[in-house]
C-alpha cells in the first residue's frame, strides 16, 4: 500500500498521476474547477449540503436547475448534472441524487457508486481536472457512513485507475467525526 500522507487539513493518497484528498469543513468555499452537491431528484434544492450550496451559490444555479427539470424531467438517483457555479468558488457544480438509505437491500450501495462514477465522468467530459465531493447520502437520506465511505472510496478509486483525466479528488467532510470514517476507509483501500 502506497504511504498515507497527514496533513494538517486531512490526509491524501497518490493513485498514479491523480489523488484523492480527505478534509474537513464546508465544500461551499472549495477553490475547486467543480463541487458536488448532494440534491434531491426535484433540484430545486433542499436542506443539508444542497442548502448550504444554493444560499452561497446564488439565483444562477437554481434557474439552471430549473431548466434542466424543465427539458428532462426530475434527476433519477444514481445521476448527474452540472450546472455554473453561480457565486461560489468552485466554477462548476455537479449535482447529483444520492440513493435513500432502505435498509440496505435495494441496490444502493450501487446507486451510491453510480454518483461518484458518474460525477466524475461528467467532470472528465468537461475538462475539469479537481473535484470536490461530500458525504453523499450520509445526512438526511440515511446512508450509514461506515459502509458510504468504503463505496465512495472504492468508486473514485476505481475511476482514477481506469484512466479519469480527474487529477483532484478532495472529499470535504463535515465533522471530525465522518473524516475519521473516511480515513480509515482510505487506508483500507486496496492497492
Ligand atoms: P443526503 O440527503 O444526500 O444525505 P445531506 O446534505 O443531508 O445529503 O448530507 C450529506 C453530508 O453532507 C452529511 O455528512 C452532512 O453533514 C454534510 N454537509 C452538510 N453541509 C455541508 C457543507 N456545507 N459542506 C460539506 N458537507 C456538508
Amino acid at each position: 500500500m502506497a504511504p498515507i500522507e497527514r496533513t494538517e487539513r486531512g490526509s491524501g493518497r497518490d493513485l498514479g498521476p491523480s489523488r484523492i484528498e480527505l478534509t474537513r469543513g464546508d465544500i461551499t468555499r472549495e477553490p475547486v474547477d467543480a463541487i458536488v452537491n448532494a440534491a434531491n431528484s426535484s433540484l430545486m434544492g433542499g436542506g443539508g449540503v444542497d442548502g448550504a450550496i444554493h444560499r452561497a451559490g446564488g439565483r444562477a444555479i437554481l434557474d439552471e436547475c430549473r431548466r434542466i427539470v424543465d427539458a428532462q424531467g426530475p434527476l433519477p438517483a444514481g445521476e448527474a448534472v452540472i450546472t455554473s457555479g453561480g457565486l461560489l468558488p468552485a466554477r462548476r457544480v455537479i449535482h447529483t441524487v444520492g440513493p435513500r438509505w432502505r435498509g440496505g437491500g435495494h441496490g444502493e450501495a450501487a446507486t451510491l457508486a453510480s454518483c461518484y462514477r458518474k460525477s466524475l465522468a461528467l467532470a472528465a467530459r468537461e475538462g475539469l481536472s479537481s473535484v470536490a465531493f461530500p458525504s453523499i447520502s450520509t445526512g438526511a437520506y440515511g446512508f450509514p457512513v461506515d459502509e458510504a465511505s468504503v463505496v465512495a472510496l472504492e468508486a473514485v478509486a476505481g475511476a482514477l485507475r481506469a484512466g479519469s483525466p480527474v487529477r483532484l479528488v478532495r472529499f470535504v467532510l463535515f465533522s471530525d467525526a465522518d473524516l475519521d470514517v473516511y480515513r480509515r476507509a482510505l487506508d483500507a483501500l486496496a492497492g
